[in-house]
């Protein structure tokens, strides 16, 4: 199958659905009858303005009850419990909580409430679903077949270039056994190298990740976050053809997405969604 959107012509990195009027990404490689997963776009809300329509994130400056009303609209378009939701608080590090039903609702309604300092979340139990939040920061989806256990990352520069991708892998194989040759991946979409650029100090963190991961361009240099965290991935021993980088640009669809780089500060956020039914 074929998707031609908005100019983009993708093969199977990922669909386009549509919810309750909700429109999402999916990753057919994820497509197992026991998970739930999703990536939001900004189509579908209440917000308005920059944050217009479905803005996910509390900590932006839109009104907090709109936020609530749209992360209440994702979860019953999706079909799984919001108040069951679980968020890290996502500070660019390279912390991975394994989760469970205990923390059912962290920061779900409350950002004060999210996991403290996490930017990774795992874990087995079923109908806890695990959200995090994006504006072109990469958001990396793992799931162990053999074991049932998924995990959800937000990897921005910092996190990339600390590895939090295969900090998360690792995570797993000591919480729930999970063996590297059992995992999916998917890299989901976010800022590519086209809207990219960095300065030097930035671009001599991926010293050493290769030339498809960092290059220079004129005075800038431009940074591949994605292929930076497919290559982590292949380092913690995930097999390629079990990868798939979705090939979307945050920045380059402005009718479908939020982007930091793109709209400065004052914009939404989008959710990357994972749930073990
Ligand atoms: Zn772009």
């Amino acid at each position: 199958m074929i998707w031609i959107f908005g100019g983009v012509v993708t093969r199977e990195t990922f669909v386009l659905k549509e919810y309750r009027g909700l429109k999402m990404l999916e990753s057919p490689s994820l497509d197992l009858p026991w998970l739930l997963h999703a990536f939001t776009t900004r189509l579908g809300g209440v917000s308005e303005g920059p944050f217009s329509s479905l803005n996910l994130g509390y900590t932006v400056g839109d009104l907090p009850e709109r936020v609530a009303a749209n992360r209440k609209r994702l979860a019953d378009a999706l079909g799984y419990d919001l108040k069951r939701t679980v968020s890290g608080q996502q500070v660019h590090g390279t912390n991975v909580a394994v989760v469970s039903l205990r923390d059912a609702g962290a920061g779900a309604l409350k950002p004060e409430s999210s996991i403290p300092a996490a930017d990774g979340l795992i874990t087995s139990a079923p109908r806890l679903p695990l959200t995090a939040f994006f504006a072109d920061c990469v958001p990396v989806y793992l799931v162990d077949t053999a074991k049932r256990a998924v995990a959800i990352v937000h990897a921005g520069w910092r996190g990339t270039v600390r590895r939090v991708a295969s900090r998360t892998v690792a995570r797993m194989s000591a919480a729930f056994g999970t063996r590297p040759a059992d995992c999916i991946a998917v890299i989901g979409p976010a800022v590519g190298p086209c809207c990219y650029t960095v300065d030097a100090p930035v671009a001599r963190e991926f010293q050493g990740w290769g030339r498809e991961v960092s290059w220079q361009d004129g005075n800038r240099w431009r940074v591949d976050l994605r292929e930076a965290n497919r290559r982590d991935l292949l380092a913690a021993g995930v097999f390629p053809e079990k990868i798939t980088v979705v090939d979307f640009c945050t920045a380059c669809h402005p009718e479908l997405m939020f982007s930091y780089r793109r709209d400065g500060s004052k914009t939404g956020r989008m959710a990357a969604v994972v749930m073990i039914r």
